[in-house]
């Protein structure tokens, strides 16, 4: 029987990084872990608490709260993906809108988040077995995954994508929020002090910019034919 290896996928907003993980855990019967969920719905605990808006951030009653934030994935049948739920509550819909993308980066680059949630995903991940993507899975989560993959792509094909799940879901955005939204995003994940959004050095860089899924699907299941090898 083959190994159950880890793999690392981080990259820039939007570059399609659930879609591949989704499909990669689904051949090879692995735990997919949306890291990126969690701090969603942080940030969705932290907006309806009144400990976050546009302008104002209530670090202090939010850290003093962390420990009234209870995560949990349900795998759901129907979907084929695990979905995520704030304290019992089912808020898959409600963390993907762009008022939670506008809060969210300010929401991850607080440390003390950072530390319950990455202490949550190496739980997770402590047998293998597992597909995780986020901003720093390969550098801070599993340092030691046999597999890390950076996915980039220009920032216009990347809002593009962005904004056809969000028109198709039926919400109503214009194209600049959301190429701004990516843009400042990646800015705020990059330049972070507590773990930055980097290429780890022994990550495998895909552009997926021309890329079709079916392509990047082919190339990272080759990636772990070789570690099973
Ligand atoms: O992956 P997704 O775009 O849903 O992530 C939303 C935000 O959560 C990112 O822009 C980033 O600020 C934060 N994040 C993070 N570390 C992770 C996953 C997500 O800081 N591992």
């Amino acid at each position: 029987m083959n190994k159950k290896i880890t793999i690392a996928i981080d990259g820039f907003s939007s570059t399609g990084k659930s879609t591949i993980a989704k499909l990669i855990a689904n051949k090879y019967n692995y735990i997919y872990v949306d890291t990126g969920a969690m701090y969603r719905a942080v940030t969705l605990f932290a907006k309806n608490n009144g400990f976050v808006e546009q302008d104002s951030l209530d670090r202090e009653s939010l850290i003093a709260n962390l420990p009234n934030i209870s995560l949990r994935f349900q795998f759901n049948e129907n979907l084929g993906f695990a979905e995520m739920f704030l304290n019992n509550e089912n808020v898959e819909k409600e963390i993907r809108t762009l008022e939670i993308s506008q809060l969210v980066s300010k929401i991850a680059a607080i440390s003390e988040v950072r530390k319950k949630l990455v202490a949550e995903q190496q739980e997770m991940g402590k047998n293998g077995g597992i597909v995780m993507d986020g901003r720093d899975i390969g550098t801070v989560v599993f340092p030691d995954a046999e597999l890390k993959l950076f996915m980039t792509a220009s920032s216009g094909k990347r809002a593009t994508r962005r904004y056809n799940e969000l028109i198709d879901k039926g919400d109503v955005v214009s194209y600049e929020d959301i190429l701004f939204n990516v843009q400042e995003r990646d800015r705020i994940d990059s330049t972070r002090d507590d773990s930055p959004l980097v290429k780890a050095f022994d990550a495998i860089e895909i552009d997926n910019s021309d890329l079709g899924i079916q392509e990047q699907f082919d190339k990272i299941s080759e990636l772990i034919n070789q570690k099973n090898r």
